[in-house]
Order: C-alpha cells, then structure tokens, then sequence
C-alpha cells in the first residue's frame, strides 16, 4: 500500500457573517497551526476574504481553497467566479460538489464534471464531494449512490488529471448533524471508494488518491477516523470555524503520521 500524505481542509461555508470575524479566525488560525510541520492543511473561507486571506497566511503551510467556481474563463456569467480567478486569489484547492450544493443549487453531475476538468486545468486541485442521504443509507444503496457520484464525477478523465483530484466521502446525514459515521462505515466505504476507483483507472493510481472524510468531524472523533488505512484525512466545516478545535484535529493527523 501507497503511503499518502494526510489533509486536514476547513470549510467555512457561508461563515462568519462579518469580515472582522474572519480576520481574526485566520489570525488565530496562522497563530495556532503554526507548529505543525507534517499534515498539510488548507481552509477555504467564502470568496470575499480570500484575497486577504492570502496576505495573512503568507509565509505559513496553510493554503487556501474555494468552496466553489464556474468552468468558463470569463463571460456573461453574473455571480460566478472563474478557476483562473481563483488562482490569482491565491487558492490551490476548490470544493466541488458538496452535497449543499447538489441539494440547495441544482449542481448535476455534468457540472460537476466540467467543473472538475477547469479546475485542473488551472492547477487547482479539486475537493470532490461525493455521499449519501440518511434514507439512501437506510434503504442500503449508499454504495450504489457513491459509485454512481465517482464514476459519473470522473468518466472520461484522463490519468494525468487524476492525480489531482481528492474526494470527500462526506455522508450527507452526517454532515452539520453532530452525527459521526462510525470510524469503521467510514472505513468501509472509503475502502469501496478506492476500489471503485482501481476498477476506472490503473492501481497505482489509484492507490494514490487522497480519500477524505467529512461529517462532523470534531477533535473527539478525530484521531480515531484518520486513524483508519484508507481515510486519508478531513473535510471540516463546523469545527473549523474555531481555531482551537480545528487546530486539535490537525494536531491529531500530526499524531499519526
Ligand atoms: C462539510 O460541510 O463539509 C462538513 C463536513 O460539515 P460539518 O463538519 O459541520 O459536518
């Protein structure tokens, strides 16, 4: 087995509501991740503070990430932002298809797509977020649905792209809930996720994608799920929000390297 590097990404989401709250997360956040040396560790804060953002974590191992773009380059596209916008921000990763997305705006899988080819193209490396419902999980097609999000994500991709891209099993029942899937269903169907992907592309490949999990992660939970072989870190919304507890979660990858 391919050894692979952990990630530990902070989604904020539409958080917080005031731009001073957000320069002084990132404050304490540069203050805070400052020891740690091994986990790589992102934060994708909405697209207005990105650019200051930038500024604040200069000079630190935290890079940033969007939570969202469109594929085109420019154009009529009110309300949108570009990958090579994005790029110029100063991010390095971007979010897409996180289940909100899918849920609230419509996101198909065809955009998703698209979208996952402009971000690579433009050196971004995308955060895929694939994942089931509660009555999905129930009625025990999560696999079936997850397979369904990761063939239809990356049909067609070419294998130079693919080493890009990350996925985020991020179970939509667990996400914002407090709920946690147990470190063992995570492990489970990150191991599905893998072979999933050995059965699209060559092994070694595939052996080399970084799985992250995402669903109420918090630093009680943290240890014992990156713990586990085939989670290969964390996508993190509420516990990101404070940099004390996302600083715990990093500090728990850190542990298990
Ligand atoms: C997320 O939105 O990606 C997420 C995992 O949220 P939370 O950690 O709050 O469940």
């Amino acid at each position: 087995m391919k050894t692979r590097p952990k990630l530990i990404a902070g989604n904020w989401k539409m958080h917080p509501a005031d731009g001073k709250g957000a320069l002084e997360l990132l404050r304490q956040l540069r203050a805070r991740l400052a020891p740690f040396s091994r986990v790589k560790i992102a934060v994708c804060p909405p697209f207005t503070i990105l650019h200051q953002a930038a500024v604040i974590l200069k000079d630190t191992r935290v890079t940033l990430g969007a939570q969202n773009l469109h594929w085109e380059e420019t154009g009529a596209y009110t309300g949108e932002i570009s990958p090579s916008m994005l790029r110029a921000a100063g991010c390095s990763y971007v979010i897409i298809g996180h289940s909100e997305r899918r849920q609230y705006f419509s996101e198909t899988n065809e955009n998703i797509q698209r979208k996952i080819k402009a971000a690579i193209s433009h050196n971004l490396s995308p955060i895929v977020c694939v994942g089931e419902t509660l009555s999905q999980r129930e009625a025990g097609v999560m696999k079936d649905v997850v397979r369904e999000h990761i063939r239809e994500a990356l049909r067609g991709m070419d294998e130079e792209a693919l080493r890009e891209v990350i996925i985020a099993y991020e179970p939509v029942w667990a996400i914002g809930t407090g709920k946690t899937a147990t470190p063992s269903q995570a492990q489970e169907m990150h191991l599905f996720i893998r072979e999933t992907l050995s059965d699209m592309f060559d092994l070694p490949l595939s052996d080399s994608i970084l799985i992250l999990y995402g669903g109420s992660v918090k630093p009680e939970n943290a240890r014992d799920l990156l713990g586990q072989p085939d989670i290969d870190g964390a996508l993190v919304g509420g516990a990101s929000l404070n940099a004390v507890s996302f600083a715990q979660i990093v500090r728990s990858g850190e542990e298990i390297i």
